[in-house]
């Protein structure tokens, strides 16, 4: 299952890429081209948008109301529970929303810092913007906030 968000919607675009769904996110994109992006590539449309919700289908949508990004995600996981639970969390880049790989160490020499390259055994990769991603302690915190935003205690 795929989704697109408005441009409203960044931090529950970027959390739920983190969280493993795939999230199609751009800024300054027009209403139609946004709408008509999300029915070519099949994509549910996320927008807290009241005028743009009124121009869809239920089944094409989901109306965000929320403010917060936690009281966003239960609304998300309210119809999209299924989807969330079958996404894997640090599998997507959060910045271009493409699939992760394993990076071998020697090709990310020189791409991150000297420490973290001597510190760290696994690195996972971005193939399309080349973010390189590996296990550090705000990871551990990324991980926590994302099962409670998945609602695990
Ligand atoms: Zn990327």
């Amino acid at each position: 299952m795929r989704f697109c968000a408005d441009e409203m919607l960044g931090k529950l675009a970027r959390w739920l890429r983190l969280a493993g769904v795939d999230v199609a996110y751009r800024r300054e994109i027009p209403d139609p081209e946004l709408v008509a992006e999300a029915r070519r590539e099949n994509r549910i449309l996320l927008t807290r948008d009241t005028r743009l919700i009124r121009t869809l289908k239920p089944e094409e949508s989901l109306f965000i109301t929320q403010d917060r990004l936690e009281d966003q995600f239960s609304e998300f996981r309210g119809r999209f529970g299924a989807a969330l639970a079958e996404a894997r969390s640090l599998s997507r880049c959060a910045e271009c929303n493409t699939p992760l790989l394993p990076f071998p160490k020697a090709q990310v020499e020189g791409r991150v810092w000297p420490y973290v390259f001597a510190s760290q055994s696994a690195f996972t990769g971005c193939p399309a913007c080349g973010k390189i991603y590996w296990r550090a302690t705000h990871v551990e915190k990324i991980l926590r906030r994302l099962e409670r935003l998945r609602g695990n205690p």
